[in-house]
């Protein structure tokens, strides 16, 4: 049985930017020009937020199962679960996986999401 992804949440240092724990890469904001700019490392599996996913590798998708689905089937896939794509991210069971949550204070309640694994 392997495990799922270990969760880590920011709540009230939600704002701070997120860090490839592997290989300490900033992967978004790192561009001063363009602060919405991302920068995947190798260990990077996605980047999201709560209405899309802004990155996914190939390990992600071959993980999830989203191999051979379109952007549509796979947006359905997130649209059924009943957390969405926080719920659906829950679900990565690639090995010493870390997934770090980022949650904006209510009322606004806007969750980034960031993944990550070694690679062999
Ligand atoms: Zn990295």
């Amino acid at each position: 049985m392997s495990q799922l992804i270990q969760r880590t949440e920011l709540k009230t240092f939600y704002y701070t930017p997120v860090h490839c724990p592997f290989c300490g890469v900033r992967v978004m904001g790192a561009d001063p020009q363009d602060e919405t700019r991302i920068t995947a490392c190798p260990h990077t599996l996605f980047i999201a937020h709560d209405t899309a996913f802004e990155y996914r590798s190939a390990r992600l998708d071959k993980n999830l199962e989203f191999d051979g689905l379109s952007e549509r089937e796979i947006e359905a896939k997130w649209h059924e679960d009943e957390h969405g794509i926080d719920g659906l991210t829950d679900k990565v069971s690639l090995a010493d996986a870390i997934k770090v949550a980022a949650y904006a204070p209510a009322p606004s309640a806007y969750g980034s999401y960031y993944g990550f694994a070694p690679v062999e």
